[in-house]
């Protein structure tokens, strides 16, 4: 196949939601996967100007590069069919409107909205398709002219040819529309010479597809309706109608539309909650696509270039699924470069206030960190959860470890306060650090002292040091208690000592 031209095509007029990071991911995936020479572009569709605004712009184009997904040509990056925003191309459309009017492939209207409005009400109270009656499709070009020139306001409408209107869809097959459905659209809205009209999305979106010289248009199935209005756009200028690829809605786990409603949908949410970008295009790219012959999940985006096919993907809508999002994300966040990893992880510490800010840290405190993320990087979906996972660690408050009545009756029973006396009877002998091998060592001879074994021996241990009855493996737990203790953070870490004081040593919670 002879090099390939898609485009994604956002609208600036609010966060890049993940449906339509899956369109981008499917053009760019497409893209990558064709011949050399093939051509990713991204087109901002900013001609609502009411509703478009730079900073939406910025921000998807931010989340664009945080997918991975770089445009060849585009806004500032620039390309060979600049300009690449909608709302700076408006003479383009002018003059391809000119062209319409004069070959009388369009006509304009002059239609007034109270006409219009009589129409509807007509069509409704006779159970009428509505159509456009046509009141205006035969008035010569230059009665039309004349009109336009004294002033008079007018939309542009396209003359919708009397055939079938088809295209190809490379996920739904042939589509074909029946003519007599489609309404002889606005290609641009009222207005006169003076303040012409505003240029429709059907139109622009066509004439740019055609001159940027787009050979597949792949984007959400919210616009096949529109498609066959399109088309009809193409066939006026006689351009080559491109294939389509149309991909299925995501729901929700209620099989409703994914919204807001079923929480995060834009892609700087799920950065914001810690899911890894590798993790969040990987299962994207599984959102309504499969590999050929296997279950395989895990995808690398290069892998993915290889792997993907548009003929693989499904028409039917797809299902967001929280649990396979977790479980990719939990596959990279243990598989990945463990500095990059606590580079990523580093904010989310400090939002909660248990470490100093990444770049004013010393040295110590990072050696410790990087610790730290080990223990429990492992136990997360994502990274936000790690503040509440680690946060035992530094607010170790006795009273509220008590509180809990399932530790108050562990903690009270006569073996725990056994085990705890000799524990805190050690601690007292001794002046360093509690390593693991220490710990080891005297958890064999209180057990063999107290005839206490298992998890009546190892479970008042648990939670004097930590308030809960699981989590990370002693012998990995201790040293970051301990080296934690010793370096200056904004909230302290206490040590093994301290701890285990508070539960047995005098002036106790036990006493
Ligand atoms: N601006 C349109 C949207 O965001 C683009 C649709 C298309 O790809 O044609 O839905």
């Amino acid at each position: 196949m002879a090099p390939v031209r898609v485009r994604f095509a956002p609208s600036p007029t609010g966060m890049l939601h993940v449906g339509n990071a899956r369109t981008a991911l499917f053009n760019w995936l497409f893209a990558r996967g064709q011949e050399p020479g093939s051509v990713f572009v991204l087109r901002v569709e900013d001609t609502d100007v009411e509703r478009s605004e730079e900073k939406h712009e910025l921000q998807l184009m931010e989340d664009l590069l945080w997918l991975g997904l770089r445009w060849d040509e585009g806004p500032v990056t620039g390309g060979p069919y600049a300009p690449y925003r909608q709302s700076e191309r408006l003479a383009v459309y002018a003059r391809h409107t000119e062209q319409l009017l004069t070959e009388r492939k369009a006509y304009r209207c002059f239609c007034t909205v109270e006409e219009l409005e009589a129409d509807r009400e007509l069509a409704l109270a006779t159970h009428q398709p509505q159509n456009y009656v046509g009141r205006c499709r035969a008035i010569p070009l230059e009665e039309s002219t004349a009109r336009a020139a004294a002033g008079e306001s007018f939309a542009v409408r396209l003359r919708i040819p009397e055939h079938p209107l088809r295209f190809h869809d490379l996920v739904r097959g042939p589509v074909e529309f029946p003519h007599e459905t489609i309404s002889d659209p606005v290609l641009v809205r009222s207005g006169n010479l003076k303040e012409p009209g505003t240029p429709v999305y059907n139109y622009v979106v066509t004439v740019d597809d055609a001159l940027m010289g787009i050979t597949h248009v792949i984007r959400g199935d919210d616009h096949i309706s529109n498609t066959p209005r399109q088309v009809a756009i193409y066939e006026a200028f006689d351009w080559q109608v491109p294939e389509f690829a149309h991909l299925s809605t995501i729901l929700g786990a209620d099989r409703e539309r994914l919204s807001k409603r079923h929480g995060a949908t834009s892609v700087a949410s799920f950065r914001d909650m810690g899911i890894l970008p590798e993790a969040l295009v990987n299962y994207l790219a599984l959102l309504g696509w499969g590999p050929a012959g296997g279950d395989r999940e895990i995808f690398s985006a290069e892998e993915l270039v290889q792997a993907f096919q548009l003929e693989r993907v499904t028409a039917s809508p797809a299902v967001f699924d929280w649990d396979k999002l977790h479980y990719l994300n939990r596959h990279y966040l243990k598989t990945g470069d463990p500095a990059r990893m606590l580079e990523l992880a580093w904010p989310f510490f400090t939002g909660a206030g248990l470490l100093p800010p990444r770049g004013a840290t010393p040295p110590e405190i990072r050696g410790w960190a990087a610790s730290l993320l080990a223990l429990f990087l492992h136990s997360v979906n994502q990274l936000d959860e790690l503040p509440a996972r680690a946060g035992f660690l530094f607010a170790f408050d006795p009273a509220s470890i008590q509180a809990d009545p399932e530790n108050a009756a562990i903690l009270a029973s006569e073996g725990a306060q056994r085990v705890l006396a000799a524990f805190e009877s050690r601690l007292a002998a001794y002046t360093g650090p509690v390593t693991a091998e220490i710990f080891k060592q005297w958890m064999n001879e209180i057990k063999v002292e107290t005839g206490i074994k298992g998890k009546d021996l190892f479970h008042p241990v648990r939670i004097a040091l930590t308030g809960a009855h699981s989590g990370p493996e002693f012998d990995k737990l201790l040293p970051v208690i301990e080296h934690g203790a010793e370096v200056p953070l904004p909230t302290p870490v206490l040590s093994v000592r301290e701890r285990i004081r508070a539960f047995a040593g005098p002036g106790s919670q036990q006493a």
